[in-house]
């Protein structure tokens, strides 16, 4: 099992790496831009490239996290820019050497058709993936303890994942958990 935290990008790439090491961490997550804007960041390729070395040196495992913004159901004003934002956090996680990026689960869309949410999620996914074709995953995050939302179950997770085009980009659910604050529904450790 590997124990870590959230950790900021204020010193850089590499700062945050060697902060998870001083506090001996095996594992860390952080925003790989700002936190609350979808824009595309033009990011330090070599800093990152360091954090990516360092980590590896020293064993410390990292994911990233998606802007707050960031929705798997968004509104068709915001699809590109959502589509883009994701390819970017791709694009810097993977230089930093970093597992995956993490997404929330969409949200619904129309309560008169329940599919609708589940259907758009897979369509914005399917956007993003097409373009990717680098390590680095998608790590769905459940949404758990939000009655009435999308992706509460296991069932759920493992549905849209077989239903995207893509699903070799997917890490499974029940990595996640051990990063998250909250206990899981399906009592997962
Ligand atoms: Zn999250």
């Amino acid at each position: 099992m590997l124990f870590g935290c959230h950790l900021s990008i204020r010193e850089g790439y590499l700062g945050a790496a060697k902060a998870a090491q001083r506090m001996n961490a095996s594992a860390y997550q952080y925003f790989p831009k700002n936190p609350r804007s979808l824009t595309v960041k033009n990011f330090n390729q070599e800093d990152a490239e360091f954090c990516r070395d360092f980590c590896e040196e020293h064993g410390i495992f990292s994911i990233a996290h998606t802007p707050y913004p960031t929705s798997l159901t968004p509104q068709p004003e915001k699809q590109d820019p959502t589509i883009k934002s994701l390819l970017n956090d791709l694009e810097i996680a993977n230089v930093c050497g970093s597992a995956g990026v993490v997404v929330h689960f969409g949200s619904p869309i129309r309560s008169s058709d329940p599919l609708a949410g589940y259907q758009l999620m897979i369509k914005i996914l399917n956007k993003v993936l097409c373009q990717w074709d680098e390590p680095c995953l998608i790590l769905l995050e459940n949404t758990a303890g939000q009655p009435g939302s999308m992706g509460t179950t296991i069932e759920e997770l493992v549905q849209v994942r077989s239903l995207c085009d893509y699903p070799d980009h997917w890490l499974l659910p029940g990595y996640l958990p051990c990063l998250r604050k909250r206990p899981l529904e399906w009592g997962q450790p």
